[in-house]
């Protein structure tokens, strides 16, 4: 760490302590910095930052590349945390790909970050996602799954990243980002968006059934082995290789 971030981290650290407002968002959640650390990875040297809050226990984090704080222009990826994907590589869903490419791309960038938001099965928790789970495995309609999973469109909300953004002091940012509802989202949280850098993954073995599916229908893929896939990132997921008239037919089912 240099010693102008260092500095930079510590003044962060100490307003932080003081740091209460009246809080973004439905919830009126209020998130503080409270710890930072060097995070060297796979993907790159970050910085990792750690935010509480003062409604739930949930714990999120920022990371960093590269001289952000204060800074415009930084290209950000929102990340909604998925154990079974982000951890343990479930192929139920596309959340590892998203997350691996988007450090990959943020790791080779001289500044960018990755909020990662404990929102996992969009916000009902871990439990109820895999109850969810079974219940497709017990054959039931995808569509009654997405919605005990709260796949629901309206549901989603950003304000614990916009707040975490002006903790930060970001001056505006380039959200990377298939989905220009999440540009809306944040706009209206106050978060200057001055660009949308396209999340295209490499393809591989596992996001390969997006190359291969044509039918997409109420935000599920079904691959050639009948197996659903679920969103479980509010993104459409856009591969390297994809033809125009695919990338249209997962646009059309992400706007829904
Ligand atoms: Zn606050
Ligand atoms: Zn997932």
């Amino acid at each position: 760490m240099t010693t102008t971030m260092h500095e930079q981290f510590q003044v962060l650290l100490d307003e932080n302590k003081e740091h209460h407002c009246g809080g973004f968002g439905k919830n009126k959640t209020c998130v503080r910095i409270v710890a930072m650390a060097e995070l060297p990875s796979r993907f790159g040297d970050f910085h990792i930052v750690a935010f509480e809050n003062n409604e739930d226990h949930k714990e999120h984090v920022a990371i960093t590349k590269g001289d952000v704080i204060g800074a415009s222009d930084v290209p950000v990826r929102l990340h909604s945390e998925c154990l079974t994907g982000d951890v343990i590589g479930s192929l139920r869903c596309d959340c590892r790909d998203q997350l691996e490419a988007a450090l990959k791309m943020i790791g080779q960038m001289d500044k960018g970050m990755v909020l990662y938001l404990r929102q996992e099965g969009r916000g009902i928790g871990l439990v109820n996602k895999i109850r969810a789970y079974s219940l497709q495995d017990d054959g039931l309609d995808t569509v009654e799954a997405n919605l005990a999973l709260g796949f629901r469109d309206d549901e989603r909300d950003y304000s614990v990243a916009a707040h975490m953004l002006q903790s930060l002091k970001i001056q505006s940012v380039r959200l990377i980002t298939n989905n220009p509802k999440k540009i809306q989202q944040l706009t209206d949280y106050g978060v200057k968006v001055t660009d949308r850098i396209p999340h295209i993954m490499p393809p591989n073995e596992h996001n390969l059934f997006y190359l291969q599916t044509k039918a997409t229908k109420s935000g599920h893929l079904i691959d050639f082995h009948g197996k659903q896939h679920l969103k479980e990132q509010d993104d459409r997921a856009i591969i390297t290789g994809m033809s125009e008239e695919q990338i249209r037919e997962t646009e059309e089912d992400s706007w829904k």
